[in-house]
Formats: structure tokens, sequence, C-alpha cells
């Protein structure tokens, strides 16, 4: 039979609660550890995600989050790799580069070069004529195109092979949501669910987008929201584009072997809303088409609506809480947090196992008060 004691309790079945849980029973084989969720919501970010690596693209200011997001990019082939194995689950990467043509970013061509420089980032720039020939299904009228080195991941293959691998190092994985917390004023005691009371001596919260809610049951309040994004994913050949397309108005991110295309993603104060609206995809296979013009005439093989967790700094909430004695938080992930997954299990793991040597203030659940 099931206990319902452990060691450490993760709440949040995406791959921020799977890939803590990874590195701690990497860390700690011996860990009694659970992982409490919905392994398949069909809203969770995890499986949502667009899976691009880019700390380039969208960070525009070298503060500790652009440092901790391009640390999370150099340990990437090394967690993937490590991952696969112990998973079993292979799980597409690649560090080919992103693109950004300089039609689609127009007005920020000289701003991103100029960072690029400054942060000496590996990137180059590649005129009109050499564009043509590196790139012949490319919109004639991009111009000139900027590349640097990044990533892409097929984010569902990484989120099954983080839930694989939690369970092949041991974890009890329990689909069970968290309605309410056992706690007195200064320690969480257990958490309260459909399917019974489980008790550990560390709990993490790491539920996304449900991370306010969370916080309400224990007594704290998070600013935290859902940031709501339709997309889709188009049936296109994959030698069409090797890069990642970054673009203001829209990206286009190649899943590969034969798994087509993800286009998105719209930014909307919506709330739990998950309705898709076809035209809103349509518009977002429009403005890619601008960029790719073969995405126009390309079959729909799925659209879909994720929330990504926003705090209302947009910065990770993580770390230990600054109320409750063994309670730990890793959420409001935004925009990167399956970029953030490698170096954010790291700093979770060592927040949990007390051995992590330099906490980032900017991430502290206790700027909130947590
Ligand atoms: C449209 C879209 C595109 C994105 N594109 C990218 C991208 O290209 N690159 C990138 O790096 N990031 C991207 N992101 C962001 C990234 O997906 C998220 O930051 C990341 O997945 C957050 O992971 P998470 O595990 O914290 O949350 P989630 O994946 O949302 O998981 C939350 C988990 O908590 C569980 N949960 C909720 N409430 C409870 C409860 N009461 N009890 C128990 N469990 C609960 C849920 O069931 C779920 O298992 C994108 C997100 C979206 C929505």
């Amino acid at each position: 039979m099931q206990s319902n004691r452990f060691d450490i309790i993760i709440i949040g079945a995406g791959v921020i609660g799977h890939s803590i849980a990874f590195r701690l029973l990497r860390a700690e084989p011996g860990l009694k550890l659970a992982v409490l969720g919905d392994p398949v919501n069909s809203l969770m970010a995890s499986r949502a995600a667009a899976g691009m690596l880019a700390p380039y693209c969208e960070c525009d200011r070298a503060d500790r989050f652009f440092d901790f997001c391009r640390t999370s990019l150099s340990l990437y082939p090394a967690f993937v790799q490590e991952l696969q194995k112990i998973s079993r689950v292979k799980v597409t990467l690649s560090m080919a580069g992103s693109i950004m043509p300089y039609k689609s970013v127009e007005d920020q061509w000289e701003n991103r070069l100029a960072f690029f420089r400054d942060q000496n980032i590996p990137h180059e720039v590649w005129p009109e004529n050499d564009v043509r020939q590196r790139l012949p299904y490319l919109a004639a009228d991009c111009g000139p195109v900027l590349w640097v080195e990044e990533g892409q991941v097929n984010n569902r293959c990484l989120h099954d092979a983080l839930v694989a691998a939690s369970r092949e190092l041991g974890a009890c994985l329990i689909d069970a949501d968290v309605t309410g917390f056992v706690h007195d004023t200064t320690q969480v005691g257990g958490v309260v669910t459909a399917s019974g009371e489980y008790f550990a001596d560390r709990f993490v919260l790491a539920t996304g987008s449900w991370s306010s809610q969370l916080a309400e049951a224990l007594g704290v309040s998070l600013p935290l929201k859902p940031v709501k994004g339709q997309m889709c994913r188009l049936q296109v050949e994959d030698n069409r584009l090797p890069y990642t397309v970054h673009g203001f108005l829209t990206y286009i991110a190649p899943w590969r072997e034969g798994n087509g295309f993800v286009v998105g993603s719209t930014m909307e104060d919506d709330g739990f809303n998950p309705v898709v609206q076809e035209e809103v995809i349509q518009g977002l296979i429009a403005d890619a088409a601008e960029i790719l013009p073969c995405l126009a005439e390309a079959p729909v093989i799925e659209s879909w609506s994720g929330l990504r967790p926003a705090a209302a700094d947009r910065m990770p909430v993580m770390g230990k809480s600054a109320r409750y004695a063994n309670l730990f938080y890793s959420t409001g992930h935004y925009r990167n947090g399956i970029l953030q997954t490698p170096h954010q299990a790291d700093y979770m793991s060592a927040t949990l196992l007390g051995t992590l040597k330099e906490p980032v203030p900017e991430f502290s659940p206790a700027r909130y008060g947590l």
C-alpha cells in the first residue's frame, strides 16, 4: 500500500515540478519524494509551449534574469543527454540557432545588434544575398537576417522524459489536486486532496499559473496571474526552415522529425478561459506566412491555448518561503520556463539541500512576503 508520508512533496506536475524531482533524486537517491498534480492538465504551460530556448531574442537587459537564462541555455545539451539516459525517452533538441529577419524586427534591429555585441553573444548578420541562398523558402522581402546561437526543444518530449525519469528514479507520482493545507503559523504539515491527506518534512509549490490560489490557501498573497497564449502547429516539411524564427508579430518554431512547425502566439489577460478562436489562429498563420509563405497553405495539425505563469514583476519566484520554515516556491517562469528548466532544477535542488551558494535576491519569495 502507498504510504502517505514523504521527505519532500512537490506540488505541480509540469516541467518545473518534475525537473526539481529529477535533480533531487539524482543528488540523493534515497529521498522519499512525491510529485502531486494532474500530469496532462489541458492548460498547463509545459505542454502548450513552443520550446524556444531563446535568452538572447527574449531579453534586452543584462540583469540577473538574463544571466540565469543564459546559463540555462548552456546547460541544455548535457541536461537532455542525462535525461534521455535515465528516462529512455527521446527529446528532440537543436542548437542550430534562431533568426530574426529584418522585416519582422525593423525598429529593434540596431538595438538587438548592439545588445548582442555588448554581451559577447555569438551572432552573425547574413546579408540579403546570402539569405536567398541559405533560406530559399523565406519570403523574398525579408531583408537581411540576424542569426544568434540559441536552441529549440520539443517541450512535450521534454515533459514526457521528465515524468518518466521521476518515476524511474523512484518518485511517487500522485494524480491529485491539492485543495488545502494542514499548517500552523510557521510550518506546513500536509496537503489535502480528494484522495486523502499527504504529509512531508518539506514542500515545494510548483503549480505554475495556479500558484496564487495555492498561496491563498496558505494565507499569503502571491501576485501572479495567467497570461494566455493561443497557438497552432502546421504540417510543413522539416527542410523548409532549419532555424527558429523570432519576430515581434509572430514566431515560428520547427519541431523537426516530421512534427511540423509551431506558430505563435498571443499574450492575453483572459483568466483561465481556455477558448481557442479560429480567427485568432488564422491571424497568427497569416502573420507567420509573411515570413515563410508556405505556411499559408499548410494543413493545421492542431491548435490550442496554454497559460504562462506571470508574477507581477515578471521575474521567477524561486527559493525558500519567508513565512513557513519548510516551504519552497518555484513558479512564475512566465514566457521562458522551458528555457529555465535545467538551471532552475539545479537552483531549487541546491536550495532544498542547503547547498546553494548564491541565492538571487530578485527571485526570492521574500520580495512578496511569501
Ligand atoms: C503558449 C505558450 C508558449 C510558450 N512558449 C515558451 C517557449 O517557447 N520557451 C520557453 O522557455 N517557455 C515557453 N512558455 C513558458 C513555459 O511553458 C512555462 O514557463 C513553463 O512551462 C511553466 O512550467 P510549470 O511547470 O511551472 O507550469 P505548468 O506547466 O502550467 O504546470 C503546472 C502544474 O501544476 C499543477 N497544478 C495546478 N494546480 C494544482 C493543484 N491545486 N494541486 C496540484 N497540482 C496543481 C498542474 O496540473 C500542472 O501539472 C510558453 C508558455 C505558453 C503558455
